[in-house]
Formats: C-alpha cells, sequence, structure tokens
C-alpha cells in the first residue's frame, strides 16, 4: 500500500465499492484453474477466470489503473491454483511485458504478482526484446509476427521444470512464444497459468 493508500480507503477495482481493493462479490469471479483449449502453446493451459465483468475489470485496474495492492490478491489466488495443477515444485516465470509498458506501471506486474506467491521461488528471466509493438487489436497472426524471436531467455536458466504465469490468454501468441524461449534455453514448462482468458473453456480434462 502507497502511503496515499493509508489515508485514502481503497475501492474495489472491479465495481467500485469502498474499502477494499477488492470485495468478496468480484473475487467470486476466479474460481479453481480450468483447462483452455489455445493449440500451439504446447503445455496445458489453465485460467482463473473469463476475461468479463469484474475479472476483466480486476485485472485492468491492476495492470493499467495503478491498484498494484491487487498482486497480494491474485498471489494468493494463484498460490491455490497451482496445488490443482499437479505436483510441484515449480519455478514460477511471469511472462514480460514491453519495456515502455512496463515503466509506465511503475514495473512489471506479473512479476509483482509471482513475487506474492508465496509458495514457489520466481524467476523473471524472460525478457521481450526491442520492436514488439502492443498486441491490443492485432490479429493472431500479427500477434505470432510481433513476437517472433523476439522473447528471450536473460540471465541463468531456472532449473528444473517451470509455470508460465500470465495476465491475459486471448490467441495464445504470448504463451506460445514464452514456452518456445524456454524450451531453447532447456528448460521445460509444466504448465501456463493465466488468470483470464478469452478463450472457450474445455470441460473434462
Ligand atoms: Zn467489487
Amino acid at each position: 500500500m502507497t502511503a496515499l493508500g493509508l489515508i485514502l480507503p481503497s475501492t474495489c477495482a472491479g465495481c467500485g465499492l469502498r474499502g477494499t481493493a477488492c470485495c468478496a462479490t468480484c473475487l467470486a469471479d476466479f474460481g479453481p484453474p480450468t483447462p483452455v483449449q489455445v493449440p500451439g502453446v504446447g503445455p496445458p493451459v489453465w485460467t482463473l477466470a473469463a476475461y468479463h465483468g469484474a475479472a476483466r475489470e480486476l485485472v485492468l485496474g491492476f495492470k493499467e489503473r495503478g491498484a498494484r495492492e491487487l498482486s497480494a490478491w491474485f498471489g494468493a489466488l494463484v498460490a491455490c491454483a497451482l496445488i490443482a495443477v499437479g505436483p510441484g515444485p515449480w519455478t514460477l516465470v511471469p511472462a514480460p511485458s514491453r519495456r515502455s509498458a512496463a515503466r509506465g506501471r511503475g514495473g512489471d506486474h506479473m512479476l509483482r504478482v509471482a513475487k506474492a506467491v508465496w509458495t514457489a521461488p520466481v524467476a523473471p528471466v524472460l525478457r521481450l526484446g526491442a520492436g514488439v509493438v502492443d498486441s491490443v487489436g492485432l490479429t493472431a497472426g500479427a500477434r505470432r509476427q510481433n513476437l517472433a524471436g523476439r522473447v528471450e531467455v536473460c540471465g541463468r536458466p531456472p532449473p528444473g521444470t517451470t509455470v508460465l504465469l500470465d495476465d491475459v490468454i486471448t490467441t495464445g501468441a504470448t504463451a506460445a512464444a514464452c514456452v518456445r524461449a524456454l524450451r531453447g534455453a532447456g528448460v521445460r514448462t509444466h504448465a501456463v497459468v493465466a488468470l483470464t482468458s478469452a478463450r472457450p473453456h474445455q470441460p473434462g480434462l
């Protein structure tokens, strides 16, 4: 919480309710991890909510509107989700943000979530290279093109198996590029866990 946050009461980033950064009603949009179909990614992809309604507002509030304290809520949700994803231990690798976007947000927002998952170590080894543009509005093909060869592994790759952590799965282009980059560095990705997904759920898995 910022110094200002100690003075001004929080409002729910999902619905505007005063008194908390995330109210119980909006938090209820998130549930246990659900598998989603994302062709081309490789490892299974799990999501905690569909990307609409309060869940979408919470993610956007966290990512774009400065509701940084939501990292504690998201971190707790991911920690619970990891129990269902399978037996660990894993190292969490946050999906990277564009450098200019991260600067504008006061840091890499998914790294903040990963650090709030107290049950797993974090290896922020992925970077987006120069030339990656904001993917909003791009087609699936354009998103792949935008990222082609531009996700880099920096520093020492984490030992063992990793779980990739992302905020929103849309086409899956970012997750696929991240998994590919990790594989190229000899790192196996056990699963992708996304806070939200615009993909159809995949019942029965
Ligand atoms: Zn709310």
